[in-house]
């Protein structure tokens, strides 16, 4: 079996839009910043939503 499939299988849910906008501004703390920084590493899905967060900030600062 693919071994990133099996990574998928583990993940039960994806990061809410307002704790990865939260990581995104670096206001998140722990555990919730040790949790979405671990699920952002096997997660493309949160990383490329992450990546839309970092740029709206971009475009208003
Ligand atoms: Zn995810």
């Amino acid at each position: 079996m693919d071994p990133r499939l099996q990574q998928l299988e583990m993940i039960s849910e994806h990061i809410s839009d307002e704790r990865l906008g939260r990581y995104s501004e670096g206001r998140l703390e722990e555990p919730d910043l040790g949790e979405v920084e671990e699920h952002l590493l096997i997660c493309e899905q949160c990383c490329t939503r992450l990546t839309e967060f970092d740029d709206a900030w971009g475009l208003n600062g």
